[in-house]
This record gives structure tokens, C-alpha cells and sequence, in this order.
């Protein structure tokens, strides 16, 4: 007879890191510009914002690199790859798209450490959707004709695309999967904290033997980004980051007919009826805000909690919260990982006072937050009022402000009441009700009983000061185009 084994009492999860002997990180990284690395005049380091640990030497690309590398764009365009027949675009992105899921281990490693998220997002998430961009539109650059029957498209030139450090590689793969598709070529340039899975998607280029300057990515600063949007040689600018920054380069380029789609700031309404299915909803509640510590563009930042189940709403949540595990991005059981550098966290630390100032009550789960890197606790906070800076302005953290409503009509007039409009996700049974609510939501995205869920053959974009222009699905190819018309 076989020993019944005692049962456990100590339930806590045991480590479990993530090699990251896979990555081989290189101490100073170049420019990479028409398929050469550029050796940089000046450099920054970029950390590991689980611990400040130095990963890298970086450059900082000067308005002399930027020229380089918009004129190897331009010459790429010119000598071919412009008026390479689709089929045979394809196939290098098919190449892409293959080569990521390839190293898809050693890519996922590499963005935990650089950008802290938690492994488990950049495994599942941020790669096979990556892989999935290029997958997608290496499917539409042989039938752009089909695409826009009748109007001749033709490619834009050269794009010059800003990103921003919440999804490092994935954003890159919104942006030049499109354009190359298109016929474009790029210049590409990171956000200063995470360069690091950009340059190592040189390395993918380089395999899939992509012709040289067809996609060239330059490192730096907001000067670097500045530089790149004045350049005369640049037709068309893909942005995607904060609203302010995003207001500066529309100002910037107001007359000079570059061509220009903006991705920017939001504050989603998450919107929770009575008749949901409440543990589904609280589910979709913590995905929504807690993904990524909150540094989601789209996240679910504001709770409309219907005022009838207000109380067993927030009890669960609250309940829930006690079970995220907050710690070392590249352990495989962390839920929320680290903060993504210092400013970030000031700006967090700097909202959520704000917030308790202005007399909203807070809860944060008991959790020991590690003493190096930066962090911050899973937030929410209760007893928020319409007026107040965290119901108003976007945190881009782990913090949840709950609000509540009666009726549809105050939930449509509560949610919409904002500069933003880029996401917003409703929670009940009822169909009628969610294409009600949908019709009526500022909002480029509605997700309904679900939250961030992402697709690339689905549009993506805002409304107001989130931006315009759409990426993803056949919408996302049309900013990569002109037409004969
Ligand atoms: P930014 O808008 O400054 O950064 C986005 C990108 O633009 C980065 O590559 C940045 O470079 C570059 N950039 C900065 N200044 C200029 C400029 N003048 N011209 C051209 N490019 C420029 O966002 P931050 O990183 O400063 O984050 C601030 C806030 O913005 C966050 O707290 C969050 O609220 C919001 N945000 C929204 C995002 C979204 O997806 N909608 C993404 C990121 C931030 P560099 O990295 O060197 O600054």
C-alpha cells in the first residue's frame, strides 16, 4: 500500500528565474544604419530596472546619424526595395515573422530585463504577437490592389517611426511590418530606456537577409526623435507615446505635407454592470490595469463600478490583489514586474500623493517590494471623485481609481468624460446592452466581457488627444500608402 504523503501547509511559490544565459548582450551597441553598425560619437548606459544593474552601452544618435540614416532609407526606396513586387516583400517578412518565433526565448529574456515586465507577458504576449504583426501583413504586401480596388496605391518613401518602452519590440513590429508591406522604408527609433530588443531585431534582419537600409534603427533621446520628424527626407512620421510629445510633432509637422498617425496617451473606462459574471469581471478588471504594472496605453485605469454591486465588486478585487506576486520580471511566476525606470516611478509616486491628497482612500495589498530597481505596490483607490487628478490624468502605473454609476446614460456620460479615447471595456450579459453601450463610448477600441485583448488583423487607435490614425488590420496599411485617385 502506498504512503499517503502529508498535506502541505505552506503553499508560497518557490523561485523560478528564467535563465538568461540565452542573451548575449553585447558591452556598446552602434547605430544600425544601411546594414552597417555606425560606431556612436557619444553613448548612455541602459539599465535593468528590476535592480539598476548597467546591461549596455548605448548610443546616442546625433542629427548627423539621423541624416545617415534617413539617406540610406532613401536610397533603399530608390534602388528597389520600392519597386520590389509584393510577393517578394512577403517573403522577407514572412522571414521575420519565422526568425522571432525562432528566438522568440532569447527576445522574451531580453525585454523582461530591459523593460521589467514579467516573463510570462513578453513570452506570451509581446512575441507571438510580434511574430503574428509580421505574419499578418506579410500577408497583404502582394494584395494592396485588392486591399484598395481601384486606387492605385503606391508607397509613402521614408518613415521615420518613434516608439515608445512599454512594449518595446512589439511596437516595432506595429510599426514596420506595416510599412515595409507598403513598399516604405524606416528609420526606427527606440525609446531611450529599452533599446535593447530593437537592436537585437538588427540581428533578425541581418538573417533574414532584408536588403541594406531598408529598415535602419537609431538609438538616443527625445533629440534624436526631434531630429528625425524635422528631416526634410522624411515622408511620413508613425508616433507612438505621450499626448504632449504627440501635440509637439503635429505642431512641428503642420505644413509640411509629411503624413502623420499618432498613437498616444488614454484613460479607458472599464465599465461593470450588475448582471455580469463578477469573477470573470474582476479578472478582466486586474488584466486591464495590472498588465504590464499598468503602462498600457489602452489600460482600464478608471472603474465604473454599478453602484448596486460596488461593495462585493471591490471585496473581491481587493481579495484578488492579495494574490498577485510582485517581484523579479524574469521569475515565471510573477504577475507584476518592475516599474520601468525612475522618472516613471516619480511620475506614479507624484499621481497616487496627489490622489490621497485630494481625499480618495487607497488600498495596496501586502507585498515586500524588492530594495533595489524601482517598484511600486498594486494600487486602488476608492472614493474617487470625476474632478480628481487620478480620475483625470494618465498614471501609466499599477493604480485603479474606482468610480461608480446608476444608470447606462451616467455610465456613458461618466466614461466619455474625459480628453482621452483610445479604450474602454463593459461587463454584462446583456448583448443589447454592450451594442448600446459600444455605439456610445468615445472610444477607438470596445471590448466587451474581455480586456486587452489584442489581434493584428484588428484596427487599433484613438479618438481626441489619443491620437488618430489607425494600426493593425487593413486600416493599418493605409497610412503607408498614397493613392492615384
Ligand atoms: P514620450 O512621449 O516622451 O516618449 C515616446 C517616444 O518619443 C520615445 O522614443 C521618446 O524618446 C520620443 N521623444 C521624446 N521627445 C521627443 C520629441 N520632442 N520629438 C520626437 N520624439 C520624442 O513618453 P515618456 O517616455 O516620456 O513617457 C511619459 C508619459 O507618456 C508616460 O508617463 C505615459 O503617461 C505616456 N506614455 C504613453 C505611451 C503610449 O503608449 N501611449 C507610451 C509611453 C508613454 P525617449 O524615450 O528618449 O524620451
Amino acid at each position: 500500500m502506498t504512503e499517503l504523503q502529508p498535506i502541505p501547509d505552506d503553499w508560497t511559490y518557490a523561485p523560478a528565474p528564467e535563465g538568461r544565459d540565452i542573451v548575449t548582450l553585447q558591452p556598446r551597441y552602434g547605430l544600425y544604419v544601411g546594414g552597417q553598425w555606425l560606431e556612436p560619437s557619444e553613448t548612455y548606459t541602459t539599465l535593468a530596472p528590476r535592480d539598476e544593474e548597467p546591461l549596455a552601452e548605448i548610443a546616442q544618435a546625433t542629427e548627423e546619424d539621423v541624416d545617415r540614416a534617413v539617406t540610406a532609407a532613401r536610397d533603399a526606396f530608390a534602388n528597389g526595395w520600392s519597386s520590389l513586387p509584393g510577393s517578394e516583400r512577403a517573403k522577407y517578412l514572412f522571414r521575420i515573422a519565422r526568425i522571432l518565433q525562432e528566438r522568440a526565448r532569447e527576445f522574451a529574456v531580453l525585454e523582461s530585463l530591459n523593460g521589467g515586465k514579467p516573463i510570462k507577458e513578453s513570452r506570451d504576449v509581446d512575441l507571438p504577437l510580434a511574430a503574428a504583426h509580421f505574419f499578418y501583413y506579410a500577408g497583404w504586401a502582394d494584395k494592396l490592389e485588392y486591399a484598395f480596388p481601384n486606387r492605385r496605391p503606391k508607397p509613402v518613401g521614408v518613415a521615420g517611426q518613434i516608439i515608445p518602452w512599454n512594449f518595446p519590440l512589439l511596437m516595432l513590429a506595429w510599426k514596420i511590418a506595416p510599412a515595409l508591406a507598403c513598399g516604405n522604408t524606416v528609420v526606427l527609433k527606440p525609446a531611450e530606456t529599452t533599446p535593447l530588443t530593437a537592436l537585437l531585431f538588427c540581428d533578425v534582419l541581418r538573417q533574414a537577409e532584408l536588403p541594406p537600409g531598408v529598415v535602419n534603427i537609431i538609438t538616443g533621446d527625445g533629440r534624436t526623435g526631434a531630429a528625425l520628424v524635422d528631416h526634410a527626407g522624411v515622408d511620413k512620421i508613425a508616433f507612438t507615446g505621450s499626448t504632449d510629445v504627440g501635440k509637439l510633432i503635429q505642431r512641428r509637422l503642420a505644413g509640411t505635407g509629411k503624413k502623420l498617425t499618432l498613437e498616444l496617451g488614454g484613460k479607458a473606462a472599464n465599465i461593470v454592470f450588475d448582471d455580469c459574471a463578477l469573477d470573470q469581471a474582476v479578472e478582466g478588471i486586474v488584466n486591464g490595469i495590472y498588465f504590464n504594472q499598468g503602462h498600457v496605453c489602452c489600460a482600464g485605469s478608471r472603474l465604473f463600478a454599478q453602484e448596486s454591486i460596488y461593495e462585493p465588486l471591490v471585496d473581491k478585487l481587493k481579495h484578488r490583489l492579495t494574490t498577485l506576486r510582485v517581484g523579479d520580471p524574469l521569475d515565471k511566476n510573477t504577475d507584476v514586474g518592475a516599474i520601468n525606470s525612475r522618472m516613471q516611478l516619480e511620475k506614479i509616486e507624484e499621481l497616487v500623493a496627489s490622489g490621497r491628497e485630494e481625499g480618495a482612500e487607497i488600498y495596496q495589498p501586502p507585498c515586500r517590494l524588492p530594495e533595489k530597481g524601482y517598484w511600486f505596490a498594486p494600487t486602488v483607490f476608492t472614493n474617487v471623485a470625476q474632478s480628481y487628478r487620478i480620475a483625470q490624468e494618465e498614471i501609466f502605473g499599477p493604480v485603479l481609481s474606482v468610480l461608480t454609476f446608476r444608470t447606462p446614460e451616467e455610465a456613458v456620460e461618466k466614461a466619455n468624460n474625459t480628453p482621452y479615447g483610445l479604450s474602454a471595456g463593459v461587463w454584462t450579459e446583456k448583448g443589447s446592452r454592450i451594442l448600446w453601450m459600444a455605439q456610445r463610448m468615445r472610444a477607438g477600441v470596445v471590448w466587451a466581457n474581455t480586456f486587452n485583448r489584442f489581434d493584428p488583423t484588428s484596427p487599433f487607435g484613438g479618438y481626441k488627444e489619443s491620437g488618430f490614425g489607425r494600426e493593425g488590420g487593413l486600416h493599418g496599411l493605409e497610412p503607408y500608402l498614397t493613392f492615384d485617385e
